[in-house]
């Protein structure tokens, strides 16, 4: 599926929930890119999982803001390829460091900068560890087992809209 298509069968999706997330966090390797940039070449040209910008473009048309959190030990790498892949105007954070916790200084960062309260956030990731650590934090999170997908998009937007504080949570705008 193409770009374009992913892009309108995930807004298609947000229309189906009553309350949204009002910042959804993406982990890199092998959640928006399927593979460790620690083990590629700034000069290579990467490329995102299939559904991955559709999804993002998505978002971004809807005005629900992004941001990055990645425990990659080469910024400089995982920043190139943001830039190469022309994403990195989507995200208003973009936290990329090696840390021991398990990306809970991340989030603390990413609240820091964006004032969103965890209750108010989605984060997609590949590591169980990741997930188990950051929902303790109050933020929805959603391991994706082969990349960010539309299936994992719907099963964020439910989990989400069905978390006991949604009731609190913005309303569509
Ligand atoms: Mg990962």
């Amino acid at each position: 599926m193409g770009d374009d298509k992913v892009m309108k069968e995930a807004m298609e999706v947000m229309t189906l929930f009553q309350v949204l997330p009002r910042l959804v966090v993406f982990d890199l390797d092998y959640t928006l890119w399927p593979f460790y940039c620690e083990c590629r070449s700034k000069r290579e040209m990467p490329c995102l999982y299939p559904d991955a910008k559709g999804i993002l473009c998505a978002l971004k048309d809807k005005g629900v803001d992004m941001a990055i959190a990645s425990r990659s030990p080469s910024r400089d790498i995982a920043e190139t390829f943001i830039h190469k892949l022309g994403i990195s105007p989507m995200f208003v954070a973009r936290e990329i460091f090696s840390s021991w916790s398990h990306k809970t200084e991340h989030f603390k960062k990413i609240q820091e900068k964006t004032c969103v309260p965890y209750e108010s956030m989605l984060f997609f990731d590949d590591e169980n560890r990741n997930i188990e650590s950051v929902s303790k934090m109050g933020v929805t999170s959603i391991l994706v087992n082969n990349g960010v997908t539309l299936g994992a998009f719907r099963q964020g937007l439910t989990q989400f809209s069905q978390a006991p504080s949604s009731s609190n949570k913005d309303r569509k705008r």
